[in-house]
């Protein structure tokens, strides 16, 4: 190792010192030392530390890893997506839900607060998920509840679009409960795709949005794979976005399966997700004088 400045580099040619453009001072090349030859690799020069230098080089690093940060969630969003779209065929995101945008969602007295939440929830997802080394993200989810018609399937595809077509995209997944699991019944003796493929998306997609639970009476297998889905995203902190018409209690008791009459795994998904999400409560008068 020789720096360009050193008298005795002389003979090798060294490259003329590069001159800092905040402060004026030289900075000199650093130049190996090969076999008796003196290479100048290209950029060599040494980094000025004068102040004015080292806020430039932070800022270009900040802005660099920024971008490849912003590349890298992009990169990771569309592989997701195309793993969905093999595995599930789609986000669930169809006619239904694709144009339920918070632009047009109308708002009124009633359902004011709960968009604001919403939107406040959609501007801010990237800080609720879990980041290597952040700390635990806590309620990262929402439970929006309240009667037919409040609008809360509006509000959680909105929030769903928003992130979809954001910069980066997010990998979101949007469905009726009945659907999120007919995806995976209809695996079940299907070649290439099995069960677990689903699940494993289903745990892992950066937002599960599960529409209109407890629409439907559960089965035993419904409940516990509905649980199974749930319990993987809470241990991996990943957020869910629930919409039901029920409250939480009414929800334990249309997950109880009429077979076994036994409410167990319904109050353990429930209690599951009251640990994760954050509740909103679409107003309407019915709703509050229940
Ligand atoms: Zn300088």
């Amino acid at each position: 190792m020789i720096w360009s400045n050193d008298p005795a580099a002389a003979p090798y040619n060294p490259p003329a010192p590069v001159i800092c453009e905040y402060c004026g001072a030289e900075r000199y090349h650093k130049g190996i030392n090969l076999f008796g030859r003196v290479l100048w690799p290209p950029y060599g020069a040494e980094r000025c530390t004068c102040p004015e230098a080292v806020a430039a080089y932070e800022k270009e690093k900040a802005e660099r890893e920024a971008r490849e940060a912003a590349e890298k969630a992009a990169a990771e969003a569309e592989r997701m997506r195309k793993r969905i779209q093999r595995i599930v065929g789609d986000s669930g995101m169809g006619e239904r839900f694709l144009r339920r945008t918070f632009a047009t969602f109308e708002v009124t007295e009633e359902n004011r607060a709960a968009q604001r939440a919403a939107k406040s929830y959609a501007d801010n997802f990237d800080a609720l998920l879990p980041h290597p080394g952040a700390p635990e993200p806590g309620k990262n989810g929402l439970f929006i509840a309240g009667p037919k018609g409040t609008g809360k399937t509006h509000l959680a595809a909105a929030i769903a679009n928003q992130l979809m077509h954001g910069d980066p995209p997010t990998a979101v997944i949007c469905m009726t409960m009945i659907d999120l699991l007919e995806r995976i019944r209809r695996t079940f003796g299907k070649g290439g795709v099995d069960e677990a493929d689903v699940l494993t998306i289903y745990k892992t997609v950066p937002l599960l949005i599960i529409d209109d639970m407890g629409k439907e009476p559960a089965t035993e297998w419904a409940v516990s794979t509905v649980y199974n889905i749930i319990n993987g995203r809470y241990e991996a902190y990943l957020p869910t976005i629930i919409t039901t018409n029920y409250d939480t209690q009414a929800l334990i008791q249309r997950m109880t399966p009429s077979t076994t009459g036994d409410p167990t795994t319904a109050e353990a998904t429930i209690d599951r997700l009251m640990e994760m999400c954050r509740g909103i409560v679409m107003d309407g008068q019915s709703w509050r004088s229940r």
